[in-house]
């Protein structure tokens, strides 16, 4: 299905070329993109050049909350250390003082989630009322996990030569009232390695220290320029691509090169639009680094809606091009896309791709909603070459250490490697808006489910059983055969044949019933925190059986159970909908 549905995309992808994106990039190289006035000055440069080139596009004005930051210091004893203000910290521009403590605990490097051992936390290190030091990047779950230990504040020791700009709240876009009280009331700043370490030794010997953090935050008006370019047989149904264009200091790879594709990829849509089955809508987003996504959040409460009955996909576009980043590997995408990604970066790149759970991160602010979501980061470097350079892992500009710093700048960017990745997000976006049959793949969704199951029972032994689930999972999984066929013998159809229509109707649905339960715990339209999401997160509690307490075992239970009930109904609708489907 894949290659004749990219071969007739030949004449679109022959059409790309570097001019405008690279035009656009030069030009955000010298514009600082954070503060809201830049920012509106930076999609002025977007909708400019979309109307020179004939593309009509809507410009939304919403008001966003951000959280802009500004200087900030340590001052430890007759030393002052440079530092950053995470976005969302607490200000503190006349300065917080505090005994300093260092606390030992590991941080996963992609997450910043704690990373649990029997040894080296911080479980008997008294941080209340400190300043807490600690190795990580400060961001989300690690600022969370001090403040709830009482600290006064946190000073993240980053792996490398400059800290690195991120945000510390685990509020996914523009609060509401059940997110309020996760806002952070807390300090976090980071600094850099060597003086983290000054910083350290300095705690080791009871030192107190100062710090100085200045940000203002509040609702700030920011424009989301959208194109919609009309498909000709289906024109309410659409993929959506999006990426922001807001960023910390210039941010080439971070993400002017994301704009830039979506730039091209709008000129080149519109351009061929008479050979566009569905619709295709490409949307650049502020508030993304100062609001934590709360662009794409309000794009996702606002047509709400519309996404829920017309989204055929999401697709994330953010730093692909980079220096150096050859390779496709750890690319996100959802069990039910991956041979559809793998397949366009086979035949665009000629590489073989491999592909890992989306984390909860990047602008995916449509989970609560249930889409089929491919792509966020696309190429980045080898494994080798990031070790050779004594690079530590970072998130976002193709692997280059330069993310979320002032050396995010033009040598960032690569000619060759951004003309493949535009090419490969043409296609993946075209592609799956003109295949008769959506792309997707759920009984890959089924398996993973089912892998994950397994996994959870193994660990709840008797003290839980998912046999519920695992009955519903593979009656399901048999309907999806039965459905794999159908949509088989329709793929010579047109767009507007009613089986046909009929059969992205239950692929749409089937999105709507399993990516929540798969990757969000809140409820439809509202959004989970930015934390790690494990797996059918319900059911992870179970985890945690083999070393709970016995007195927290019936509570763990408890959660399992209407965790299981919530799998089972969305797994038995799914069943109902595809024998619907197949009858
Ligand atoms: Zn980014």
């Amino acid at each position: 299905m894949t290659a004749p549905v990219l071969g007739l995309l030949s004449p679109l992808l022959d059409d790309v070329t570097l001019d405008a994106p690279w035009a656009l990039i030069e030009r955000f190289s010298t514009l600082k993109r954070e503060h809201p006035d830049d920012v509106r000055t930076a999609a002025g440069e977007i909708v400019r050049r979309l109307e020179a080139f004939g593309v009509p596009v809507t410009v939304h004005e919403p008001e966003i909350y951000l959280s802009l930051p500004g200087q900030a210091s340590v001052q430890g004893g007759s030393e002052r250390f440079r530092a950053k203000p995470l976005a969302m910290s607490r200000a503190v521009p006349k300065g917080l003082t505090a005994p300093l403590v260092f606390a030992p605990t590991a941080f996963d490097p992609n997450t910043d989630q704690v990373i649990t051992s029997p040894v080296g936390g911080d479980a008997d290190v008294d941080l209340r009322g400190k300043l807490v030091l600690a190795h990580g990047f400060g961001m989300s779950s690690m600022a969370l996990h001090f403040e709830q230990r009482g600290a006064l504040g946190l000073i993240a020791v980053h792996p490398g030569k400059n800290p690195h700009w991120g945000i510390c709240s685990t509020v996914w876009g523009s609060p509401d009232l059940r997110d309020l009280p996760r806002k952070p009331n807390f300090v976090v700043v980071s600094v850099n390695h060597a003086d983290g370490l000054a910083l350290i030794e300095q705690a080791n010997q009871g030192a107190t220290a100062t710090v100085f953090a200045e940000l203002e935050e509040g609702w700030y008006p920011s424009p989301i320029p959208v194109v919609t370019i009309p498909g000709t047989e289906e024109p309410d149904k659409y993929v959506l691509l999006h990426g922001h264009y807001d960023s910390w200091d210039v941010g080439v790879g971070d993400n002017a090169v994301g704009d830039a594709t979506m730039l091209e990829i709008a000129r080149v849509l519109w351009k061929h639009r008479s050979q566009l089955k569905r619709s295709v809508r490409i949307a650049w987003w502020p508030g993304h680094s100062t609001g934590r996504y709360a662009g794409s959040t309000w794009f996702a409460d606002h047509y709400g809606i519309d996404l829920y009955e017309n989204c055929i996909a999401q697709v994330n576009c953010d730093s692909p091009g980079c220096r150096w980043a050859t390779e496709y590997i750890d690319v996100s995408w959802m069990s039910e896309a991956e041979d559809w990604a793998r397949a366009v970066i086979k035949t665009i790149a000629g590489k073989e791709a491999r592909g890992e759970r989306p984390y909860q991160a990047g602008d995916y602010s449509f989970n609560n909603i249930g889409l089929s979501s491919y792509f966020m980061l696309l190429s980045t470097m080898p494994p080798g070459l990031r070790a050779e350079k004594g690079y530590y892992v970072v998130g976002g500009c193709g692997g280059n250490i330069a993310w979320h710093t002032e050396e995010d700048t033009m040598e960032i960017a690569d000619r060759g490697i951004l003309l493949t990745d535009i090419r490969i997000y043409l296609a993946a976006v075209a592609g799956a808006a003109n295949a008769t049959i959506a792309p997707f793949d759920f009984r890959k969704t089924a398996d993973e489910f089912g892998a994950t199951l397994e996994k959870y029972q193994a660990a709840a032994g008797s003290a839980f059983s998912f046999e519920p689930a695992r009955q519903a999972l593979a009656a399901l999984r048999s309907a999806l055969d039965r459905f794999a066929v159908e949509c088989a013998s329709l793929q010579a159809g047109s767009p507007g044949d009613p089986r046909v229509r009929r059969a992205n109707a239950t692929q749409r649905r089937l999105a709507r019933l399993l990516v929540p339960v798969n990757f969000t715990s809140g409820p439809a339209f509202f959004h989970d925190p930015a934390e790690t999401i494990p797996a059918l997160p319900d059911l992870a509690p179970a985890l945690t059986l083999p070393a709970a307490r016995p007195e927290a075992v019936g509570f763990i239970r408890t959660h399992l159970m209407r965790g299981q009930n919530r799998l089972v109904a969305a797994l038995r609708d799914a069943l109902h909908l595809v024998g619907e489907t197949t009858s």
